[in-house]
């Protein structure tokens, strides 16, 4: 359930695929991390590219509550251009069509109309590359 509280502190990834990269050696965290596993504290700011390719996949049939409308849907993860790795939906794709290594663009879109409150929550998808 995507609570008020959750949107607002996920924004700016779930928004504009802000990620960090330690300033120290380089990894790049999405989400961001406090604490580097080189022990470093300190980070850039780091926007993700927006394109890649499927290096996993599967299809959600049996969907959670607040999606049951969308089912069947393609889950993956996407490895971007800088081989960093996000799991997402992949949309504007049917089952039949999603397969490793399927390039992807990564577009901003709805996610979730949180019931009766209708909040609309938005974030990042896969689609399919044109
Ligand atoms: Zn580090």
């Amino acid at each position: 359930m995507l609570t008020p509280a959750i949107v607002r502190r996920n924004t700016p990834q779930r928004y504009r695929m802000e990620a960090q990269k330690c300033a120290k050696c380089g990894k790049v965290f999405f989400p961001p991390r406090v604490v580097c596993a080189c022990g470093s504290r300190k980070f850039k700011g780091y926007t993700l590219p927006k394109e890649g390719k499927v290096i996993t996949h599967t299809v959600i049939r049996t969907a959670p509550r607040g999606f049951g409308d969308e089912a069947p849907y393609c889950m993956g993860i996407v490895e971007l251009s800088d081989g960093s790795r996000i799991l997402c939906q992949i949309a504007d794709c049917e089952p039949e069509r999603l397969k490793i290594g399927l390039e992807v663009a990564i577009e901003f879109r709805k996610i979730q109309e949180a019931g009766e409150s209708g909040v609309i929550a938005y974030g990042y998808k896969a689609v399919p590359a044109r």
